[in-house]
C-alpha cells in the first residue's frame, strides 16, 4: 500500500502515481513486518547485498534488476575520529556498481518498473541518479531518458550516463527546473519517473539504514550524518531504521543529521526557524553539484526524520567541504566527491558548536566516490613534475625532499 505522509490517503501498489491526489503531498510505501514473521537471524547467512532485506522490499521477488549494490563497506575511522574526539565510521557507498548509493534506489525502482510494464524511464539529475539509471535501464533493456542542468553535471557522472546508452539532454536551467519539466512529461505518462519522488526509490535506500545497524550488532549509532540536496536519502534511511526498530530488531534510534552546502540550506533553514515549512532557495549554488537542489522534493519527510529523531541540520561551506574531502583521502584512504565530504564537513562544525558531543558513535554516509568528479579532485592538487626516465635525476628530486 502507497500512503500520503500529510493526510493518509491510501493507493493501490500498482497505481503510477507520484503526489498524493487529495493534498498534493509526498507519498511512501507502507512496509509493517515483525520479528516473529521475520526474525532478525534471517539475513545473517546471506550474500551481503541489498536483497538480503528482501522482505523489506515490497516489489515482486521474480522481477528483480540488480548488479548486486549494497553491502557496502563500513570503515571505522580512527584517525579522523581521533582528531574529532568521536567514534566515527563511515559508510562508502561509492563502493555500489556505479558509484552512488542511488544504485539502491534504482534497484527498487528498476524492478517495480518492470513490475509495472513500462517501456521508459526517466529522471532530472545532478548527475548520479542519471548515472545510475542509464545503467540499471540498460539492464533491464529499457528506453532511459535524463535530464541534467547544462554544465553544471561533474564529467564522471556524464560520461556514465551517456556511455551506458541514456538520451541525454542538457537543460537549460537548474535542477529543480529540470524536475519540474521531466515530471510534467511522466505525469502525461510518457515515462516512468524514477527520482526519489517515486516512493519505491526510497524502498531501496532505507537498506543503508538496515546496513549500519546490522553492522553494529544490531544496534543503532548515536547519530547518522548525511550529505541533504533533494532530501530523499535522510528518508529512506530513517524510514529503514524505524521500520527495523518497529520490527523489534533494535531498541535505539539515531539522532539522524542532515549537513547542506551554504549555498543550497533551504532544510537547514526550516531546522534553524524550528519549522516544518520549507522555502526553496532560488539559485542554489555549491561546488557540490550533487546536492546543489534549491526545492527539496522530500523536505517533509526529511524535517519529519530530523525532528522525530532529536536530530539537526547544519550547512557548511565550499572550502570546508573540500578540506573535508581531503582529509577523508589522506588520513583514512577514502576517495569521495564533495557532496560526500559535506557529511564530515558537518560533523566537524557540529563538535565545534558542541552538538555533537565528545565520544559520540558517528556514521557519516560519505554518499558518491572521488572519480565522480576528477576535475575538483585535480584542481586540488598540484601538478606532478616531470622527470626524464633516469634514476639520477630520480634520486635528485626524491632525496632531495
Ligand atoms: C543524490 C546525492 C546526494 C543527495 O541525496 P538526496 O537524497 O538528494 O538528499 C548526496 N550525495 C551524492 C553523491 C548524491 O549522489
Ligand atoms: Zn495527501
Amino acid at each position: 500500500m502507497i500512503e500520503c505522509v500529510s493526510c493518509n490517503a491510501k493507493y493501490d501498489d500498482n497505481e503510477v502515481i507520484y503526489n498524493c491526489k487529495e493534498c498534493g503531498s509526498v507519498l511512501e510505501v507502507v512496509v509493517d513486518i515483525d520479528k516473529s514473521d521475520v526474525p532478525r537471524e534471517t539475513f545473517d547467512c546471506r550474500k551481503d547485498v541489498l536483497w538480503k532485506y528482501k522482505e523489506f522490499m515490497p516489489v515482486d521477488e521474480t522481477k528483480i534488476v540488480s548488479l548486486d549494490e549494497g553491502g557496502t563497506p563500513f570503515c571505522k575511522c580512527n584517525k579522523l575520529g581521533e582528531k574529532l574526539g568521536i567514534d566515527l565510521y563511515v559508510k562508502v557507498e561509492g563502493s555500489n556498481p556505479t558509484g552512488s548509493f542511488k544504485d539502491r534506489g534504482m534497484s527498487v525502482g528498476m524492478t517495480k518498473a518492470m513490475e509495472l510494464g513500462v517501456d521508459t524511464v526517466g529522471c532530472a539529475s545532478t548527475g548520479n541518479t542519471s548515472a545510475s539509471l542509464a545503467a540499471y535501464a540498460a539492464r533491464a533493456g529499457l528506453r532511459c531518458v535524463v535530464l541534467l542542468p547544462s554544465g553544471k553535471v561533474a564529467l564522471g557522472k556524464l560520461a556514465q550516463a551517456m556511455f551506458h546508452g541514456a538520451e541525454v539532454l542538457s537543460v537549460n536551467g537548474n535542477f529543480d527546473e529540470a524536475l519540474e519539466t521531466v515530471t510534467a512529461l511522466a505525469l502525461e505518462k510518457h515515462l516512468y519517473l524514477l527520482n526519489s519522488i517515486n516512493p519505491y526509490r526510497l524502498e531501496g535506500q532505507k537498506s543503508i539504514g538496515f546496513e549500519v545497524v546490522h553492522e553494529l550488532g544490531w544496534k543503532s549509532p548515536d547519530r547518522i550524518v548525511l550529505p541533504v540536496g533533494n532530501a530523499g536519502n535522510i528518508s529512506a534511511i530513517w524510514k529503514g531504521i524505524t521500520e527495523f526498530h518497529n520490527a523489534g530488531y533494535i531498541e535505539d534510534l539515531p539522532m539522524m543529521t542532515g549537513i547542506q552546502a551554504e549555498g543550497a540550506a533551504p532544510i537547514a533553514n526550516s531546522f534553524r526557524k524550528n519549522t516544518m515549512d520549507m522555502v526553496p532557495v532560488q539559485d542554489p549554488e555549491t561546488i557540490a553539484t550533487a546536492i546543489r537542489i534549491g526545492a527539496p522534493v522530500s523536505s517533509i519527510k526529511a524535517l519529519r526524520a530530523i525532528y522525530d529523531s532529536n536530530g539537526y541540520a547544519e550547512t557548511v561551506n565550499d572550502d570546508e567541504i573540500l578540506a573535508a574531502q581531503l582529509d577523508l583521502a589522506r588520513y583514512e584512504g577514502i576517495g569521495v566527491e564533495p557532496a560526500s565530504a559535506a557529511s564530515i564537513a558537518g560533523v566537524k562544525k557540529l563538535v565545534e558548536e558542541g552538538v555533537v558531543d565528545k565520544g559520540e558513535q558517528v556514521v557519516c554516509i560519505v554518499t558518491g566516490h572521488l572519480l565522480k568528479d576528477p576535475n575538483t579532485a585535480i584542481n586540488a592538487c598540484t601538478e606532478p613534475i616531470e622527470i626524464d626516465a633516469d634514476v639520477e635525476a630520480l634520486k635528485k628530486i626524491l632525496l632531495n625532499k
